[in-house]
């Protein structure tokens, strides 16, 4: 078998379709994605990473998680919707209100499915998965970038698989645009698309920052999606949260083709927050009581080895 597996291929396996029902049974959709904080080797904290207002108003969520296969690739078909516990339990936000992040330790939900033999195929982004300061400083104005998520809930629902769109950088990845954690980005943003990855797309060859072109693919990630300036039916221009896709639709909005996406930097900072959350055993003991108040240990909870 070729063990060569596109960077690409690899990552749509990162995100996770978020299915929220709010007190009235409405349900709304967003995107979010697999991501191991305070990761040390095997060990880290799994959560799902995804956007503070795609999470507002619900009282359940699930996602789908697909099954793995002997050989550790994916039994694409096979999946099963999994329980988000955080939004009763645990839940640990980027500490800064204007920071639209949250992070939700799913580490139970693996820890569970593996004791009932099951084992889930999923890549966790990490800290490695960042663009580094070197790689933004060498990026030129315009860059390719991808983005993998829900549009308007959509999603290829016999697979789990994600849609991915493509797009440039509209504004400077590594600029803080109008002093905010922030970049723009040009590529179709949906309701839904919410809480999407967006990746740097420099896929077999890209222009180095000595203007030389160099044979190679280069992908990290830049950021998460969280809003876009949508303009209404009479022409007035604002920016909105890209909303969730709630039904019954009725908005007379239309999104034009540009995206918020925070500096995934800003997930080093939401990382400090879960690592505080998790002070009480991580990483000096796996056995102690988990923080999350399960009653189990924590490495049977919310840190796995994986
Ligand atoms: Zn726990």
């Amino acid at each position: 078998m070729n063990p060569y597996v596109h960077p690409i291929t690899r990552l749509v396996h990162s995100t996770v379709r978020i299915e929220c029902t709010d007190s009235a049974a409405r349900s709304s959709c967003g995107s979010g994605y697999l991501y191991s904080f305070g990761r040390t080797g095997d060990a880290g904290i799994p959560c799902v990473v995804t956007n503070k207002h795609v999470l507002e108003g619900a009282v359940a969520g699930i996602f789908h998680l697909t099954l793995e296969k002997e050989d550790g690739s994916p039994d694409l078909g096979k999946h099963e919707a999994v329980t988000l516990r955080g939004l009763r339990g645990l839940s640990i936000p980027h500490p800064d209100p204007q920071i639209d992040l949250v992070a939700l330790p799913i580490g139970a939900i693996l820890n569970d499915a593996g004791k009932n033999g099951r084992k889930y195929h999923f890549v966790q982004l990490t800290a490695n998965s960042l663009a580094t300061t070197e790689l933004l400083d060498s990026l030129p104005a315009m860059e390719e970038i991808f983005m993998i998520g829900y549009p308007n809930g959509l999603w290829d629902e016999y697979h789990n698989l994600p849609i991915i769109r493509k797009g440039i950088s509209a504004t400077h990845p590594k600029l803080r645009l109008n002093g905010k954690p922030e970049f723009l980005i040009d590529a179709a943003c949906f309701p839904g698309s919410s809480g999407s990855p967006v990746f740097l797309a420099n896929i077999g060859s890209y222009v180095d920052a000595s203007g030389a072109l160099v044979a190679g693919t280069r992908v990290a990630l830049l950021g998460t999606l969280y809003a876009g300036p949508q303009h209404t039916t009479t022409g007035e221009i604002r920016v909105v949260d890209v909303p969730t896709d709630t039904k019954p639709i009725a908005v007379g909005q239309i999104p034009n083709n540009l995206g918020y996406v925070i500096h995934a930097s800003e997930l080093l900072v939401l990382e400090e927050a879960v690592l505080q959350a998790m002070k009480a055993s991580y990483p000096t003991s796996r056995n102690s009581p988990c923080p999350c108040q399960s009653g189990k240990r924590f490495k049977d909870c919310c840190g796995v080895l994986s």
